[in-house]
């Protein structure tokens, strides 16, 4: 039923796409990271939240083209019937059921079995063949418990802040800033926003999550503060404030000595919106497919080998390379 072309994967003899990363006639959106948010559409399936952001990050004005779906609802394209879930990723992003004759086929995207404050709580649709992205598909990818580990997180903040540190925090700008503000909400301390992020989390309100305690961020605050940037262009920042400490939330930081190089941090938590790898076997066990297709990532050859090994009927998508005429 289903093909992959184009680093993408296609639903055969249909217009339909899912996360195409070229143009396409009809491609479903399942939630508003680059990697699924990167090209204009003729025309995009997607929830409120996700079309929102699209809007912004794609469109910047141009006309939209968009079925726009709620959670749980049934619709059809040709043959195809059609309905989306929760994933618990981020908030508005969901999983695809496709349903075509008898077989069910579910694209999950990014998933997040644990609750986050921020998202609807993941939906676990039964299917027969699961499309999947393997992120932390590997074994040493086990996260500690969340809670404890937020409290850690919280209570590093404040002690930075304390002493007078600047705590400059890298972060996606979609999704895991908005996770982070509401962490530290009752902490009850100034937090500052780059100009993407801040951009981002005002478009929340349209979904009616409200923050406090937030402002752009400008060079001349002075008082110890919490500053929220993305990964890229931070040095400027760095080069013009002492007493900072930067750092980051992210499943990566399992692997601490990497993550801290590859960054420049002074610390990280184990806070991600995806699932570690037994929650990534466990959403298996639930979804009960008799195939599992994995797009290709990081982790996928040794997820591929850990779901043989415990039998599971198993294929990775090969990104398709021209031929050599040599
Ligand atoms: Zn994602």
């Amino acid at each position: 039923m289903i093909e992959y072309q184009d680093s993408s994967i296609h639903v055969k003899d249909s217009i339909l796409w899912l996360d195409a990363t070229k143009k396409k006639g009809l491609s479903f959106v399942s939630h508003a990271h680059s990697e699924q948010m990167s090209v204009d559409h003729d025309k995009i399936i997607a929830t409120k939240e996700t079309i929102e952001f699209y809007k912004k990050i794609i469109l910047k004005g141009k006309p939209l083209n968009a079925l726009q779906m709620s959670y749980f609802r049934t619709f059809s394209i040709g043959d195809l019937t059609l309905t989306l879930y929760p994933s618990g990723h981020t908030p508005g992003a969901a999983q695809l059921l496709i349903k075509k004759n008898e077989t069910k086929i579910l694209y999950s995207s990014h998933i997040n079995i644990q609750n986050n404050m921020l998202c609807d709580e993941i939906y676990f649709p039964k299917a027969d063949e699961l499309i999947m992205d393997s992120v932390y598909g590997n074994i040493k990818y086990q996260f500690p418990e969340k809670e404890k580990e937020e409290e850690n997180f919280k209570n590093y903040v404040s002690e930075q802040i304390k002493q007078g540190f600047f705590v400059v925090i890298l972060a996606n700008p979609y999704g895991k800033s908005q996770y982070i503000i509401k962490l530290l909400e009752k902490l009850n301390i100034s937090i500052y926003l780059q100009n993407k992020i801040y951009q981002y989390t005002q478009l929340f309100k349209i979904f009616g999550i409200n923050f406090t305690n937030i402002k752009p961020f400008v060079n001349t605050i002075k008082e110890p503060s919490v500053i929220i940037h993305p990964y890229e262009n931070v040095n400027k920042i760095l080069t013009e404030k002492k007493n900072i400490k930067v750092i980051s939330l992210s499943g990566l930081s399992v692997d601490k000595d990497y993550f801290h190089k590859l960054h420049k941090l002074d610390e990280s938590f184990v806070l991600s919106d995806n699932s570690d790898f037994n929650g990534l076997l466990q959403y298996i066990k639930i979804i009960k497919p008799n195939k599992i297709y994995l797009l290709p990532g990081h982790n996928s050859l040794s997820f591929k080998e850990i779901l043989k090994d415990l039998k599971y009927n198993v294929e990775e998508f090969v990104t398709s390379k021209p031929k050599s005429l040599f």
